[in-house]
């Protein structure tokens, strides 16, 4: 492997902190519960997309850009993360965002404004068509463009999660415990690739649960060979040599309640209790979703009681402001 000589650019707080959920385990009864918290990467109050930019913007910088090129949603974390990255490393930042231009920014939105970013407002139909044409415009005009997929979810990307699946190996054995489960909020594939691709390089034994934010199991379960593809890249970008097939991975799909950024009781009552118990903040698309399947299935007893859980928290809660009529 050559993750050590792989461009890379210093953004994060490492290693970010495990700790025990001991008054929600005790509620909930069952298994011992861990998270890790994701949420404290850092970077313009952090979340998962700080690891998969470290390489991004190193393959950048490397490439001799001046602008980072990315798209998502309005509330989209990856593109918040993106704009602070650019700020961070001195190069522009040109963000597609889903939707129309709303009176007052807010949340993610209102932070990428701050950070400098220049928003263009596109249709989601649009996306794949404006990620080309940008950039060639921003070639006309003498820049260096240097596109990032929606959510980083490539090889490059990924990386930074192989690299956190050694992080939390090694934290486990420092503290002598044992993780069954791994439990975390799966949507543009690269956070998911990159633990099973970690999973693999370190014999990781627990089982890795992707809970899918928006992508159904209908036709076949196109995600699953989405993220093999992400993970054979992944594998390639480093030098690992593995193959990686759908089955590879697990991906909890009941969980799609109203569809992408759709608030309803799953994720409001798990935000709650989240923070009601344990003084934790979680997201309203992500990881209010996510733990609210965790809680789901451990109440569907999913996990045995001498089994311990790990949620990883993924970040993402600057979106909360901009949600707060759906949480009230
Ligand atoms: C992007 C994001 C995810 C999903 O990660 P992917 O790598 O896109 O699957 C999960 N949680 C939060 C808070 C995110 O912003």
């Amino acid at each position: 492997m050559r993750i050590e000589s792989l461009a890379r650019f210093p953004l994060a707080q490492l290693p970010t902190p495990i700790e025990e959920l001991k008054s929600l385990a005790r509620e909930l009864g069952g298994s011992e519960l861990l998270i890790k918290r994701d949420d404290q990467t850092g970077l313009a109050l952090g979340g998962n997309k700080t690891r998969k930019l470290e390489f991004l913007v190193g393959q950048a910088l490397e490439q001799g850009a001046d602008t980072l090129v990315t798209a998502g949603a309005a509330q989209s974390n990856h593109c918040r993360q993106t704009a602070a990255a650019a700020a961070r490393v001195g190069l522009r930042c040109e963000l597609l965002l889903n939707g129309t231009k709303p009176e007052l920014p807010n949340g993610n939105l209102l932070l990428d404004e701050l950070l400098g970013a220049r928003i263009h407002w596109i249709q989601p139909s649009e996306r794949v068509t404006k990620l080309r044409e940008l950039p060639d415009q921003l070639r006309e005009e003498g820049h260096k463009p240097y596109v990032i997929p929606v959510g980083g979810s490539n090889g490059v990307g990924a990386t930074g999660y192989v690299l956190a699946m050694v992080e939390l190996v090694e934290q486990l054995h420092a503290i002598n415990r044992r993780v069954d489960h791994v439990v975390f909020a799966s949507s543009s594939g690269g956070t998911q690739a990159g633990m099973v691709v970690g999973a693999k390089v370190t014999g990781f034994a627990g089982t890795l649960h992707g809970v899918s934010i928006d992508k159904d199991n209908r036709d076949g379960a196109p995600y699953g060979y989405e993220l093999a593809d992400i993970a054979n890249e992944t594998a390639q970008y480093i030098g690992f040599d593995a193959q990686f097939a759908a089955n590879d991975f697990n991906v909890e799909y009941s969980y799609l309640g109203g569809g992408y950024g759709v608030v309803n009781d799953l994720e409001r009552e798990a935000i709650r209790l989240l923070a009601s118990r344990e003084g934790i903040v979680l997201d309203p698309v992500y990881t209010g979703r996510s733990m609210g399947a965790l809680i789901d299935m451990i109440l569907k007893k999913a996990f045995r009681s001498n089994e311990t859980v790990l949620f990883w928290h993924t970040g993402g809660a600057p979106a909360l402001f901009a949600y707060a009529q759906d949480l009230v």
